[in-house]
C-alpha cells in the first residue's frame, strides 16, 4: 500500500512529511481491511500517492483515544497549551516549502498560492495560540439574597471536522487551532482528494509535542466516516466546510446527538461596482476576486453587477486583465490559474457556460481548445446575465465570471439578495451613503468594500441563509468550542 509517490517524494526537503497513512492515537494506521484509494495530481491525472480506507471500528478507535486524551488536554493551563501550538506554528512555517508542494502537487493551485495558504494557516495556529488564554467567564451581578453568581468557559468536548479540498490546509488549522486552544482534542477527516496536506500537518502536531489522541486524522469513504462521527455521541461538536448540499445531510445526521454544529458551506457573492467607480480599478478587482484558485472559492465573485453608465468600459478593461491570466501546472513558473480538481468540475463549468448561453448570455472569452490539458478550464466571461441562468442561481466553483448591469441602488439590492446563500459580498464605491446603505441591506454574514482581500485570524469569518451556521476566526470562533457554564454560589 505504501507505494512511495516519486514525484512527490524527489521534491520534498523532508520526505517524511508524505504520509500515506491515517493517524490515531498518535500511530500511523493502516486500513483494517486493506482498503484504498489514489490520490491524483489534478494537473496531469498522475497518481501522486493512496491513502488507506478505514473500517467503522478504526473511526470509534479515534474516539476512544481522543475521549481519554481529552482528560489531560483540558486539564493543562492555557499558557501549557499554547506552548504547543506555538511549537506546532514554528514548525508548520519552517516547512512551508514542502507544506506548499505537497499542496500543489494534490490540489493543482499555484506554488505562491500554495505557499499563501500555508502563510495564512499557520496565522491562524497562532493567532489561537494566544486567544486560548483569553477565554474569559464574566461575574454577574446578584438578584438571588447572598449569592454569587457567574460563568466559566469549557471545552465542548471531542470536535470532529470534516474539510473541503480547495483550502487542503488553512481549512484545517482555521478549525483545529480554535479547538485545541479551547482544550478540545480533535478528529479531522480532510477531503480524499487532498488527505496528504492534512497528514502533513499531523506529523508536524506530533513534533510539536500535541499529545497522542490530541490530533486525529481519519480517512475513508466519506459518507460512512460522516454518518459514524455525526452519530458518535462523544463527539460534541462538529465543523464543517463544504458544500450546502452536504452541510444539510451533516444536520440530518446529527440530530439524533444533538451537536453543536459549524458550517462554513457554498457562497454566490455579488460584487458591486458603483457609477462613480473608475471602471480599469472596478475590474481589475472584480478579476482577482473571481479568478483565485482558479475560481474555486467560496469567496468569489460570482454575480458582477455593474452600474449601466460603466458598464461596457468596465467589460472591456476586465477582459483585457482576464487574457492576461495565465493557466498551467501550478508547479511550472509563474502561473496564475491551476487546474480544477477533476474532470467533473469542468463538464460542469462547461454546462454552466451553455445554459447560459443557451438563455441569451454573450461569451466574449474563453476558448477551451488552449486548455492544456483534461482537467483544465481557460477563463470565461460572460455577460448579459440574467437570473434564470445557473451561472447566477448556482455555485459555478470554476473561472466563470458572470456580468449583469444594473440601473439603481435599490435594483442591486435586490438582484445581490437574489441567491439562497449568504456568505460574502463585495462593494466597489467610494460614495460613503451608498457604502452606509448597501452594507445594511445586503443579506451577507461578510461585506467587503473597496477591498478584495477580507479574511484572517482576528475576524468573524461566516454567512447566514444557507451558507452555513457558526463563525470561524475571532473571539466568535474559538467559542465554537466552549460551553458556557453557569454557577450560582448561595450562602457558603
Ligand atoms: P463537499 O461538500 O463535496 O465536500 C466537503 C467534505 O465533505 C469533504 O471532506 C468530502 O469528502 C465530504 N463529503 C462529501 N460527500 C459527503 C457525504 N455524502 N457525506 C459526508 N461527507 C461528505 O465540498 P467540496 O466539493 O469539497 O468543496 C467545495 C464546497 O465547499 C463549495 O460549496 C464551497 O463553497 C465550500 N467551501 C466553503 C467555505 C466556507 O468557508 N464557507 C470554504 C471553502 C469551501
Amino acid at each position: 500500500m505504501t507505494l512511495l509517490s516519486t514525484t512527490l517524494v524527489k521534491r520534498l526537503e523532508d520526505p517524511r512529511l508524505f504520509r500515506q497513512y491515517a493517524y490515531i492515537d498518535g500511530k500511523w494506521t493502516h486500513g483494517d481491511a486493506g482498503r484504498e484509494e489514489a490520490v491524483y495530481d489534478p494537473a496531469t491525472n498522475e497518481v501522486i500517492g493512496h491513502i488507506p480506507l478505514l473500517e467503522a471500528e478504526q473511526i470509534t478507535a479515534a474516539v476512544d483515544a481522543a475521549e481519554a486524551a481529552f482528560v489531560h488536554w483540558r486539564a493543562l493551563r492555557a499558557d501549557e497549551r499554547c506552548e504547543r501550538l506555538l511549537a506546532w506554528y514554528d514548525l508548520i512555517q519552517a516547512n512551508r516549502e514542502d507544506l506548499a508542494t505537497i499542496m500543489t502537487l494534490e490540489q493543482g493551485k499555484p506554488l505562491p498560492d500554495a505557499r499563501g495558504e500555508v502563510e495564512y494557516g499557520a496565522s491562524f495556529v497562532r493567532w489561537f495560540a494566544e486567544e486560548g488564554k483569553r477565554t474569559y467567564g464574566e461575574t454577574i451581578p446578584s438578584h438571588i439574597p447572598n449569592a454569587s453568581l457567574g460563568t466559566i468557559k469549557e471545552p465542548v468536548g471531542i470536535a470532529a471536522m470534516i474539510t473541503p479540498w480547495n483550502f487542503p490546509l488553512a481549512m484545517i488549522t482555521r478549525k483545529a487551532a480554535a479547538a485545541l486552544a479551547a482544550g478540545c482534542p480533535v478528529i479531522i477527516k480532510p477531503a480524499n482528494e487532498t488527505p496528504f496536506s492534512a497528514l502533513a500537518l499531523a506529523e508536524l502536531a506530533e513534533r510539536a509535542g500535541i499529545p497522542d489522541g490530541i490530533f486525529n486524522v481519519v480517512l475513508g469513504d466519506p459518507a460512512e466516516v460522516s454518518k459514524i462521527l455525526c452519530s458518535e455521541p462523544r463527539i460534541r461538536a462538529l465543523s464543517f466546510t463544504g458544500s450546502t448540499r452536504v452541510g444539510r445531510l451533516l444536520i440530518e445526521q446529527s440530530a439524533n446527538t444533538v451537536k453543536r454544529l459549524s458550517l462554513e458551506l457554498g457562497g454566490n457573492a455579488p460584487f458591486i461596482v458603483g457609477p462613480d467607480m473608475d471602471p480599469k480599478e472596478a475590474a481589475y478587482a472584480a478579476v482577482s476576486a473571481k479568478f483565485q484558485t482558479a475560481g474555486q472559492d467560496c469567496l468569489a465573485a460570482n454575480r458582477i453587477l455593474v452600474h449601466e453608465s460603466i458598464h461596457d468600459e468596465f467589460v472591456e478593461q476586465f477582459t483585457e486583465r482576464m487574457a492576461a491570466l495565465t493557466v498551467g501546472n501550478g508547479l511550472h513558473g509563474e502561473v496564475d490559474l491551476g487546474p480544477l480538481i477533476h474532470r467533473q468540475a469542468v463538464e460542469k463549468a462547461a454546462s454552466i457556460v451553455d445554459d447560459a448561453i443557451s438563455k441569451g448570455a454573450t461569451m466574449i472569452a474563453g476558448d477551451q481548445s488552449q486548455a492544456p490539458g483534461d482537467n483544465f478550464f481557460m477563463p470565461v466571461l460572460l455577460t448579459n446575465v440574467t437570473p434564470q441562468m445557473k451561472v447566477w442561481r448556482e455555485e459555478n466553483f470554476a473561472p466563470v465570471a458572470g456580468i449583469t448591469a444594473y440601473s439603481s441602488d435599490d435594483d442591486v439590492i435586490e438582484m445581490a439578495n437574489d441567491t439562497e446563500y449568504g456568505l460574502a459580498a463585495y462593494i466597489y464605491t467610494h460614495d460613503i451613503r451608498r457604502i452606509w446603505k448597501l452594507m445594511r441591506a445586503l443579506e451577507y454574514g461578510m461585506v467587503s468594500v473597496n477591498s478584495v482581500k477580507m479574511t484572517g485570524p482576528p475576524v468573524p469569518f461566516g454567512g447566514v441563509k444557507q451558507s452555513g451556521l457558526g463563525r470561524e476566526g475571532g473571539a466568535t470562533g474559538i467559542d465554537e468550542y466552549l460551553e458556557t457554564k453557569y454557577y450560582c454560589l448561595g450562602a457558603l
